[in-house]
Order: structure tokens, then sequence, then C-alpha cells
């Protein structure tokens, strides 16, 4: 078996972005973002559980002084998108006349985004952009805007690794891994 393969419960994984293009497209978006909102109030949405990682190096990478908010949603399940969301763990900031940065891990159909960026507008900030690590232009559905700020966009692949999970594993992984043979909706 090849070494570099590692196994996260029933599966497979082998190496798609390294620790170095993880840390290296963040500190360009750490930039574009410190430009994008210089001299606004800015709060960082961070959506949990799967933008732990990325939105804490992201933070220590800007120059601005973002506040930080954590929101929780759950809307996936195994490796395909469940197309609704189920939890949602209140906002409890408050956000008007605020500039907020969604900060998510990955944007697959765009379903959970959609869905938080109505409920951050009930909420009346100045503005609400999404900043994510990943996107899977193929999977996205165009209900939400597509993501301000992207990281990677991304084939339609299961990915794990810096904060994103295989049942609930892999997240702590300094790296970004692809399943071996996607199979899709199980
Ligand atoms: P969406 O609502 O855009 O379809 O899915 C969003 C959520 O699904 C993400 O925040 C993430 O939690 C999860 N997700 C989507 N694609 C992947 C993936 O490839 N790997 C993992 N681990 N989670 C994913
Ligand atoms: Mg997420």
């Amino acid at each position: 078996m090849n070494g570099q393969h590692i196994q996260i419960a029933d599966r497979q994984f082998i190496p798609f972005l390294s620790e170095k293009e993880i840390q290296e497209k963040i500190a360009s978006l750490a930039e574009a973002i410190d430009v994008h909102y210089k001299g606004k109030e800015l709060v960082l949405l961070a959506v949990l559980n799967g933008s732990f990682l990325f939105c804490s190096d992201l933070v220590r990478q800007m120059q601005c002084d973002a506040s930080i908010s954590f929101i929780r949603v759950k809307s996936y399940f195994k490796t395909q998108s469940s197309g609704r969301v189920d939890e949602v763990l209140g906002i409890h900031e408050d956000l008007k006349d605020k500039h907020v940065l969604v900060v998510e891990d990955i944007v697959d159909t765009g379903t959970t985004i959609d869905k938080l960026l109505k409920i951050i507008q009930l909420h009346q900030p100045a503005s609400v952009e999404v900043c994510s690590l990943l996107f899977k232009k193929d999977a996205f559905l165009g209900t939400a805007e597509m993501p301000k700020f992207i990281g990677f966009s991304i084939p339609n692949l299961f990915v794990v690794g810096y904060g994103l999970d295989y049942m609930e594993k892999g997240r702590k992984l300094k790296e970004i891994y692809q399943i071996v043979d996607s199979v899709k909706g199980q």
C-alpha cells in the first residue's frame, strides 16, 4: 500500500493539499480581507465545527483586529451533503451595523451558507460576506451568492483534515486529504 495513504474509520484517503499550500493560501486571504475591510468594524463569524482551525490561522495572519464569534450548524452526513441544515446554535453578539465575514471550511451545495446568510440578515449587519477555504464549484447550487473570498476551488470529491472530519475523525490533520474511490450517496 502507498505510504501516503491514511485510514480514517472505514475509508482510505490520499494527500490533496499540503500544510504549506494551505498556509500560503491563508496568508493571501488574510491580506485580501485586510484590504477589503480597512477601517471598518469587522466580525468574523466562524461556522463550527469545521472552520475552527481555518479561522484561528486566518485571524492570526490578519492585521485587522476583528472580533470573533461562532455559530454552529449541522448539515452533513457521512460523505454526502444532506441538503438540510439541522441545527443552528445561535448568534448572541450584536451584529447590527457591523461588517460580518462568515468563515467556512467548505462550501459544497451552498445550502448551509444560504440558510446562514438569511439568519444573519435578520440581525441587520452593515454587510455580510463569506470566506471559505474550499469551494466545490461543481456541487454549488447557486441558491446563495458565491463566497467573496475563496481559498481553493476544488472538484466534487470528499475531503478531510484541517478541521474537516470523516465521521468526526481527522479534524486535527495539518493537511487536507481526499477520499479514495469517492463513492457518493452512501
Ligand atoms: P453544503 O450545505 O454547502 O452542501 O455543505 C456544507 C457543509 O457540508 C460544510 O460546512 C461541511 O461541514 C460539509 N461538507 C461539504 N463537503 C465536505 C467534504 O468534502 N468533506 C467534509 N468533511 N465535509 C464536507
Ligand atoms: Mg462547515
